[in-house]
């Protein structure tokens, strides 16, 4: 991509209104654009971010089996009537009256649509265990949304849903999802930890939320640094102690992703039932495991960064190089070069001083600063530097792929 022809437009200051760090450097770095309270739209580089942890997500839950759905986001009201949370859940959830039709419910979670979504396929304990996925919107009336991208209220959510004949096939998944979440958050680049956890609003019994540690954060987590278990202040231990008898810790955390084993709550309230080996009718053992997408971008771009702007892991960046040329001849060949071997490249070819170039070099976080100067293209050799690193090393422009690599 050439800057000249992008839609990026960076900020030196912080927007008005900005009162956190991943909303000030996501809105300087033109990543995102604030529409309302709560309410953010992707610019060209925040979107390629996000979908990049979207292809993260969507590589790990396709290969513990998860099967994609896309399901929509306005909901009549009956669902939520039958599953009882129309009453239960307070001004969160957004409730639409037309004129004309019954009212609709705007979804902030797809139980009462994937409960009676899955009678289509189950009848006996052979139709289970099965599980559905989608990565889709939320809405959720936040009174106060604040932290940047952490509490909005339009946002995008990964979901999935599964469905079990018994305990043993739910706890199975359960445990595939706590090892694909750990792999996702590996991937993505943040040091996430698992902490057990109350089911709030879901229901259910057994459920596990993954933190990262933050002052910024809303959550209160309980640390034990002898065993490395963690658990949630709402569920704290008694005494403050861990499990082991070790005392614990506390620190704040940002919740990206909660998993709960609902059990039976949702399949009796929508009568989703199996027929055992026995003959027996049962309800179906449900569990439901999320990541809120649009927080995770928020939680690296609030966790990873300097004084000179964000420091995006290599895996979500939005471009892998971010190449400008001081020289004046040679930028396009190997912008060009680049390209052709597959990298992702932002090419600053803007008529700006080499000040701003290297400043938005580093606003932006794109993870290889690439420079072309007369001395070094001389010598067929451009200067490479990692951001957040400060050394810079001299490579050969035939040996960038390797070095890149390294
Ligand atoms: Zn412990």
């Amino acid at each position: 991509m050439k800057y000249s022809q992008s839609f990026i437009k960076t900020k030196k200051e912080t927007p008005r209104g900005a009162n956190s760090i991943n909303q000030a450097l996501l809105e300087r770095g033109s990543f995102i654009y604030q529409v309302g309270s709560g309410i953010f739209a992707y610019l060209p580089l925040g979107y390629k971010v996000y979908e990049n942890i979207c292809r993260i997500v969507r590589e790990e839950l396709g290969a513990i089996g998860c099967q994609e759905v896309s399901l929509p986001v306005l909901h009549p009201s009956e669902l939520w009537k039958t599953s009882g949370r129309f009453e239960e859940i307070g001004d969160e959830l957004l409730k639409v009256n037309t004129s004309r039709e019954a009212e609709f419910v705007l979804a902030m979670t797809h139980e009462e649509v994937m409960t009676p979504m899955a009678k289509e396929k189950v009848s006996s304990f052979q139709d289970l265990p099965f599980t559905l996925n989608q990565i889709s919107k939320k809405i959720r009336y936040e009174a106060r949304p604040r932290g940047g991208m952490i509490r909005l209220r339009d946002f995008n959510m990964q979901d999935a849903y599964s469905f079990h004949a018994n305990d043993e096939q739910l706890d199975k998944t359960f445990d595939d999802f706590i090892d694909a979440y750990k792999k996702i958050f590996e991937r993505v680049g943040i040091k996430a930890i698992m902490v057990e956890a109350d089911s709030g609003m879901m229901g259910g019994k057994d459920s596990r939320e993954f933190m990262v540690i933050t002052p910024v954060g809303e959550d209160r987590i309980l640390l034990c640094d002898k065993c490395g278990k963690a658990f949630n202040a709402e569920v704290k231990p008694e005494n403050n102690k861990c499990t082991c008898g070790n005392d614990l810790k506390e620190e704040k955390g940002i919740e990206l992703a909660h998993i709960f084993k609902l059990r039976t709550k949702y399949s009796e309230k929508f009568g989703l039932n199996f027929t055992d080996e026995k003959g027996e009718s049962k309800p179906v053992i449900m569990g439901c495991y999320g990541i809120g997408l649009d927080r995770l971008v928020g939680a690296v771009a609030e966790t990873s960064n300097d004084e000179y702007g964000l420091i995006w892991p290599e895996n979500i960046a939005p471009a892998k190089v971010y190449l400008i040329d001081l020289e004046g001849s040679k930028g396009e060949e190997i912008y060009n070069q680049l390209t052709d071997l597959g990298i992702d490249v932002i090419f600053d070819d803007r008529e700006v001083s080499a000040g701003i170039k290297f400043s938005d070099a580093d606003l932006l976080g794109i993870p290889y600063r690439v420079v072309i100067s007369k001395k070094t293209i001389a010598e067929g050799k451009v200067e490479l530097k990692k951001r957040g690193e400060k050394e810079t090393i001299l490579t050969d422009v035939d040996n960038i792929l390797s070095d890149l690599r390294k």
